[in-house]
């Protein structure tokens, strides 16, 4: 199961009714925050999530509205009686940006720091039980990174295989977990002797402050919820969105009526935009499943039926 909470929509700065662009995650028992600027840490108290449960920050790339938060939230993280360690992963210059910003902090924990690299392409940034989160560089006018959070789903257990092997029912439950189980003579049992093909997982992407690319069509290719920026609502506007490195309306439905994510979230929006449904009909007519974020917006997924 993957809750999503959609903490802020607003690019550039924060106005009085809209956060800056940043998502909470949770994946099973791990909490992953995607962005941090100025208010973010305030975004995520009004929809009562606890700050200290943030285990893991994703940090697209180093313009302020994206990271200029941190300070205080790892501060409130340290108040509200957090020790275990957190782990935040962002472009190349994390090691200096990041202590730079957190100068006035002192930390009742551990924070790690993991540098990203665009020459990797699409890489793994870390595996959390089941949880593969994934980066990839996107285009912007600084190093830039989306990402892609996939729950897989291990294959169904069969009982039947079970009993042939002679496996004693309280083992079970570990090979449903797809982890191997030792009977009390000390036999080895695997869960691939008794689980299907893996099924379908939950997959979620995040990518922000970027031109249309391939590598993000790419990546939304089969994803539950692809939250995408969407900085300026009309063409008119493309010129700009070229020069600064962003995104429309229509181009991000175009990319996304290829890509065809299951539901599409649009977010960043410019300060200049300050009714963004104003543009809603026409790219629904381009792709019908997209929606406007806000902030508090919110999904739960599930496993699909078997
Ligand atoms: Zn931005
Ligand atoms: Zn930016």
């Amino acid at each position: 199961m993957v809750d999503i909470v959609l903490l802020g929509c607003g690019g550039t700065m924060p106005l009085k009714d809209r956060w800056l662009t940043s998502a909470f995650i949770r994946c099973q028992k791990t909490g992953i925050l995607i962005d941090c600027g100025e208010g973010t840490q305030i975004a995520a108290a009004q929809q009562h999530i606890s700050r200290s449960s943030i285990d893991v920050i994703l940090l697209t790339h180093f313009h302020a509205d994206h990271v200029s938060g941190l300070p205080g939230l790892l501060l409130t993280m340290g108040n509200e009686g957090r020790t275990e360690p957190v782990d935040i992963y962002g472009p190349e210059g994390i090691s200096s940006v990041i202590p730079a910003l957190c100068i006035l902090v002192t930390l009742p924990f551990e924070v790690r720091l993991h540098e990203l690299h665009e020459d990797a392409g699409l890489q793994t940034v870390c595996r959390i039980d089941s949880l593969c989160i994934e980066a990839f560089p996107v285009v912007h006018r600084i190093p830039c990174f989306g990402f892609r959070l996939t729950l897989s789903r291990c294959g169904k257990f069969n009982p039947e295989r079970a009993r042939e092997l002679n496996i004693p029912v309280y083992l079970w439950g570990e090979l449903q977990k797809n982890e191997t189980a030792t009977g009390p003579d000390g036999t080895v049992y695997r869960a691939a002797d008794v689980l299907g093909a893996p099924r379908r997982g939950i997959s979620v992407l995040y990518s922000t402050d970027t031109r249309p690319n391939g590598q993000l069509e790419q990546a939304m290719q089969g994803c539950d919820l692809a939250i995408i920026e969407g900085m300026f609502g009309d063409d008119e506007k493309r010129e700009r969105a070229a020069e600064t490195m962003h995104m429309t309306f229509p181009e991000a439905a175009f990319m996304a009526a290829r890509a065809k994510p299951a539901r599409v979230w649009l977010t960043h929006f410019s300060p200049s935009l300050p009714d963004p449904e104003t543009y809603l009909p026409d790219v629904q007519q381009i792709y019908p499943a997209i929606e406007l974020g806000f902030s508090g917006k919110s999904l739960n997924l599930r496993y699909p039926e078997d």
